[in-house]
């Protein structure tokens, strides 16, 4: 049994996407051997000689090209939302390279059922079991924004250029000063409020999938339950969900990143690593120091990451032998994170 079963707290998943047409019809090998009953993954290096020892990753779960959104969802995330229904904050990532699924896994098709993605299946899941609640009222509320080279933006506002300040007080610790933050009564209000964001973030880029590769997207759910007591006083629980689809993990050295692309690659880069580092040493447990002031993100996410918080890593990758440099820096980073 892998060390993070018994850490409830942080839980890494892997989920390997089918090929694509492209990599069909251009021959593509595949290097990756998934063994979902023991959760390892096996990596092979297209370019070593056949009796070179292949690498091998054990997570908390790996899921095949034929996996179903539902798998994930009921898995791996599922647990980690009935927690935020009772009032403890938690995090949600997608984590990969880009062409390899974050935003399927988050996304997804929304008007296929089947198809869609962790954030609309969470909508469903957060207004359903409301629904089933008597005794309690609740407040749902979202807002939706990017960091964008460590400027953080709203999704959710018209003026989505503005560039938005992280403010840090005793009373609500780190939040983001002028965010909007809608309340929604229904599964279909908050859907309306991620399509809004989503496109308010392809608005000022060329290439949607340029700003989505070079950004993070947070969708932040709170839920507040108010119930009375027996002491006859109302009891308020909140709990926080933040689901984030980040920024392409590929290293953009490779791709000859120039000037203004090379300091934007490097910022990139650095949340990255922060969300990395803060995620091994709240792992490792032993650690006193968590580096949450590294990064924007990390900041931002400091109270939904540690302490009382759930956290789960979904990591993406490509089967294809083309991928094998991204993939196994993937996976090395997913299972720095265990
Ligand atoms: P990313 O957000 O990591 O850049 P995408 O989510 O945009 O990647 O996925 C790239 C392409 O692969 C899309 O066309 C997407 O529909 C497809 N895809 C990704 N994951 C899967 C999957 N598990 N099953 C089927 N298609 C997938
Ligand atoms: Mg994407």
């Amino acid at each position: 049994m892998s060390k993070s079963r018994h850490s409830e707290a942080v839980r890494v998943v892997v989920r390997c996407r089918p090929f694509s047409r492209r990599e069909e019809v251009a021959g593509s090998e595949n290097i990756l051997e998934i063994d979902d009953k023991l959760g390892q993954i096996t990596i092979r290096n297209p370019k070593a000689p056949p009796d070179e020892p292949m690498k091998v990753f054990t997570f908390d779960s790996v899921y095949g090209w034929n996996s179903k959104q539902s798998d994930i969802y009921d898995d791996a995330v599922r647990p980690l939302v009935e927690s935020v229904l009772h009032g403890f904050n938690g995090t949600i990532f997608a984590y990969g390279q880009t062409g390899t699924g974050k935003t399927f896994t988050m996304q997804g098709a929304s008007n296929d059922p089947d198809r869609r993605g962790v954030i609309p299946n969470s909508f469903q899941h957060i207004f359903t079991q409301i629904s089933r609640t008597q005794n309690q009222k609740y407040l749902v509320r979202s807002s939706y924004l990017e960091i964008y080279q460590e400027d953080v933006r709203d999704l959710l506002c018209k003026d989505n250029n503005k560039k938005l300040e992280l403010k840090e007080s005793p009373e609500f610790g780190v939040y983001v000063r002028d965010l909007s933050s809608v309340v929604t009564k229904n599964a279909t209000e908050i859907e309306h409020v991620m399509n809004i964001g989503n496109q308010s973030r392809s608005v000022g880029f060329t290439n949607m999938n340029e700003r989505s590769s070079r950004s993070h997207a947070i969708f932040v759910i709170t839920v507040e339950c108010s119930e009375v007591g027996p002491d006859g006083e109302d009891h308020i629980r909140v709990g926080k969900l933040n689901m984030v689809d980040l920024a392409g993990s590929e290293r953009q050295s490779k791709t000859g990143a120039k000037g203004k692309r090379l300091k934007e690659a490097a910022k990139i880069n650095l949340s990255l690593s922060a969300l990395g580092n803060v995620i091994s040493a709240l792992v490792d447990g032993k650690c006193t120091h968590v580096p949450y002031r590294d990064s924007k993100l990390t900041r931002l996410l400091q109270d939904s990451l540690g302490g009382n918080a759930k956290t789960v890593m979904i990591a993406t990758v490509g089967p294809s032998h083309k991928n094998f440099e991204e993939s196994l820096a993937t996976l090395r980073y997913a299972s720095r994170a265990k």
